[in-house]
């Protein structure tokens, strides 16, 4: 999506520990007007689908989640990333391991907002070792529900995430992928 890759050309901000920001527009500022396109990017490559939930984690998913979901208009349900060490019984659960905090936590989904029938489709902001799709997608395979596919704004394709989820038969759209990014060279993405 040529106008989400100009625009993390323009704004985006290489860290170290293979960490881009893109604070002042995608997961603490947030642009709408994009939003709006995201959105409308990933209605048409899902258009066949009948998603009838969208899937995303908290919290920098809930936006991109959100805005997408007018155009299925279809429901938003975010998991929670637990806190207590008890978990009570009516949530699905699983375990995600932090890309930027480096720690491990558990995701929870109440029982009741993921059913069989439903075609779910994952949102989230960015794609790095796959732990978060991962942890979502055994939430939706444990509620018995279809998963449709995952819907990512930015894939940073030189880690192992996108291959990893990929080959466990998850069909994964990402709207701009980077195969490189360092301060040199800048970011190089997939065609
Ligand atoms: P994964 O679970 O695929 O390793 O990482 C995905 C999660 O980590 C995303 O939900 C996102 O919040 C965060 N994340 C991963 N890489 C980056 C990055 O380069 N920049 C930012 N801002 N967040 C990232």
């Amino acid at each position: 999506m040529q106008l989400l890759k100009d625009r993390i050309i323009k704004d985006g901000k290489i860290r170290f520990g293979n960490v881009l920001k893109v604070d002042s527009f995608l997961n603490h500022q947030m642009d709408i007007e994009l939003f709006s396109e995201i959105g409308k990017e990933f209605k048409n490559r899902f258009i066949e689908d009948e998603v009838t939930k969208i899937l995303t984690i908290e919290a920098s998913g809930i936006g991109i989640a959100c805005i997408a979901a007018q155009y299925f208009k279809v429901p938003v349900v975010f998991a929670k990333k637990n806190q207590t060490k008890n978990i009570a019984g009516d949530v699905y659960t699983g375990k995600v391991e932090s890309f930027t905090h480096g720690r491990t936590y558990d995701i929870i989904v109440a029982k009741e907002f993921l059913q069989q029938e439903d075609k779910v489709l994952i949102i989230d902001d960015f794609l790095a070792n796959g732990s978060a799709l991962l942890g979502l997608t055994k939430l939706v395979r444990d509620a018995g529900a279809t998963l449709v596919g995952a819907g990512i704004v930015i894939e940073k394709g030189f880690q192992e995430g996108g291959e990893l989820v990929r080959s466990h038969g998850v069909r994964v759209e990402s709207l701009a992928i980077i195969d490189s990014m360092n301060e040199e060279d800048g970011l190089v993405f997939r065609n």
